[in-house]
This record gives structure tokens, sequence and C-alpha cells, in this order.
């Protein structure tokens, strides 16, 4: 019943009032932050927890940003381990009630990489919720998920008109590895995935704004030049040689739609990279305040600079244990001012502004 409750409450502030009111830890520095606290006793949870240190059953309230100790909890929970809560039981939660298809289990691997698609899903969506997307707020239409695993016959990740077709199999890491290796890319993930194939989503509500269609036409180019040839151009002949100076990757060129996409997976990607490194307690001298939240920054440059900044330490850090880069990509003034284009429209897209 509290769940409910807590459920149809609109925003940041409410969130503040009921949940302090029902539990009285502080849980006022979790509504902005992807550390949270323990419901039940001390510690912190992470996001993609299913229980406390001690064992206890815990579910995420996405619209409260909290762990709550109580169900109804997401009728996936027991089948791909989704930690949401639902608005009733036996429900879906708000991330998997987007899902339309689930993979055929009767392919190998279908269902622990179909588990792994959706925590990669509910990160993302719940990231785009901090700029109002897919939330009550926002009274525009929600992505519809197929999820498909691939048999003898590849899928092919996209969008089209608001269905977004996503490889499960990508989950894989030697599949996956296989591929980027294949396609010469410096980073290949489900997230990455997840945030691309969102993007062209959030393309398409927006383009249904004359004033949005304008101002893209004019930064990223016409996107009504012919996909088809323009990806086959790319994979036969390659990007142009100097395409570093205006795109963030060999695939953005290829087409003012995967500019597009790219550009907003990458700025997903920035604004997350700083908000985890601020939410995991750690500090740099660029950091404006202890309390700054990277999704309330209204300047996009600002912003984009801080986290070049983050990305190139993290990328060092990371060489320690030997690992590949976090952020393996430079950022070029045009790619900055397309990121900055992309931060706007993100930013107050969701609310019709
Ligand atoms: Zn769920
Ligand atoms: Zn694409």
């Amino acid at each position: 019943m509290i769940v409910t409750k807590l459920d149809k409450t609109g925003v940041k502030e409410e969130c503040h009032t009921h949940l302090s009111a029902l539990f009285p830890v502080a849980l006022l520095e979790d509504c902005s932050m992807r550390v949270f606290s323990n419901p039940v006793g001390s510690g912190s949870l992470w996001f993609d927890n299913l229980a406390t240190a001690d064992g206890t059953p815990v579910a995420y309230d996405p619209q409260a940003r909290a762990f709550l100790p109580m169900p109804p909890f997401c009728a996936n929970r027991e089948v791909i381990g989704c930690n949401w809560i639902a608005p009733e039981q036996g429900a879906f939660c708000r991330s998997c009630a987007m899902t339309a298809l689930a993979p055929d289990p009767s392919i190998t691997g279908a269902f622990p990489n179909w588990a792994t698609t959706e925590a990669a899903k509910r990160w993302a969506i719940d990231n785009l919720g901090r700029w109002h997307w897919f939330r009550p707020e926002d009274p525009g239409a929600r992505p519809v998920f197929h999820m498909l695993a691939e048999g003898p016959t590849p899928v092919f990740m996209g969008h089209a008109e608001g269905v977004v077709t996503i490889s499960v199999a990508e989950a894989d890491p030697v599949l996956s590895i296989t591929r980027r290796q294949a396609l010469d890319e410096p980073y290949r993930t489900m997230i990455g995935h997840m945030r691309h194939e969102i993007s062209h989503m959030l393309w398409w509500r927006l383009s249904l704004r004359q004033d949005f269609l304008d101002a893209f036409r004019t930064m990223f180019g016409d996107e009504r030049a012919d996909y088809t040839a323009a990806l086959q151009r790319h994979y036969n002949q390659g990007p142009a040689p100097d395409w570093r100076q205006y795109y963030l990757t060999t695939y953005a060129s290829a087409h003012p739609h995967e500019d597009w996409a790219e550009t907003a997976a990458h700025l997903m990607h920035l604004t997350d990279i700083t908000d985890s490194f601020v939410a995991a307690g750690l500090s740099s001298p660029e950091i404006p305040s202890a309390g700054w939240d990277p999704y309330s920054e209204p300047d996009a440059y600002r912003l984009i600079h801080i986290a070049a900044g983050l990305a190139v330490g993290v990328n060092h850090i990371n060489r320690s244990m030997g690992l590949s880069d976090l952020y393996p990509f430079m950022l070029s003034d045009t790619a900055r001012r397309k990121l900055a284009f992309v931060h706007d429209w993100l930013r107050r897209g969701a609310q019709g502004l």
C-alpha cells in the first residue's frame, strides 16, 4: 500500500517527504545518487542489489530512487533477477513493463544474457529519468523493447517507431569481443548498445517538434539522406581520413541518425561517469561543490570538461590493473558542440520545454 502511494508521487521533493517520514534514516541524499542507504540497517546498497549484506530482500523504487524492504517485487525477480518494485503483486516493474518480447528460452544462454541485458536497460532508463524521461511527469511515448536471442540467424539491433530491438546475445563477452574486433571498435558493451538504441528512440520523440528538426539539421546534417546507401558506403569505404575532427566514432560518420545516436549515447556515458564518480565519494579539484549533481548542471561545456578530465584520470587508474581504458575516445571541438546540443535537448525534451 505504501509503495503504491509512493509510486504515484510526482517528483523529487515528494519523494523526500514521504520517504523520510516512512524511514527516518538519511535518505535525503539518496534521491540523486547511485549509492543508496540500506532501509533496514547500516551500510550502503548498490543499484543492482537484491538483498542487504545480511540477506534481507530489498527492491529499488525507481520513482523514489530509494531501496525498500518490502514487496510488491517485480514479477521478473525470480526469472532474471530484476530488483525493482512493481506497482502491485504479480506485476512487472516500470522497466520490465517496457519489454514486449522476451528471448526464446530454448536458445542456449538466452535467459542469463537477457538478465544482463535488462540490468543494463534498468541502469540506462534510471539515468534518463534524472532528466525526467519516461517518468510520470513525461507525457510522451515510452520505448517498447524487443529482447531477442540469436539462433542461427543474427539479430540486428535498431529502432523503428518507438520499438527498440536488442540482441541479448551481445551480453555474452566472447561474442561481444569477437564483434568488437571484427568491427575495429574501441568500446562495445551492453550499456553502450542500450544507450545508442534508446537515443534513436529519443530522436524520434524529439522529431515531433519542428524547432528540434531545424536545429538538428543545422548541427548534424539532413537525416533524410538515403540511410541504406550511407551505411553501405560506410562499410565498403570506411570513414573519411579526418573523421576524428567531426565525429566521436567512425560509425557516427556514416549518417546523421548514427551521429545523433552515438553522440547522445556518449553524453549519457560522460554524465554517468561523472555522476558515479561523485556518488562513490571521490573528489577532484574540477568538481564544483560537495553536493553537485551532474544531471542538474545547466552548463553543458562545464559538464563535458569535468567528465573528460575524470575520464582521463580513470583511464590511468584502469592501467594499474592492466584493463583497457574506461573511456577510449577523444572529444574534438565539433564533438563537444554536438554533445552540448544533445545535452540541451535531453534536459528539457521530456517535459516539452
Ligand atoms: Zn522488473
Ligand atoms: Zn544506430
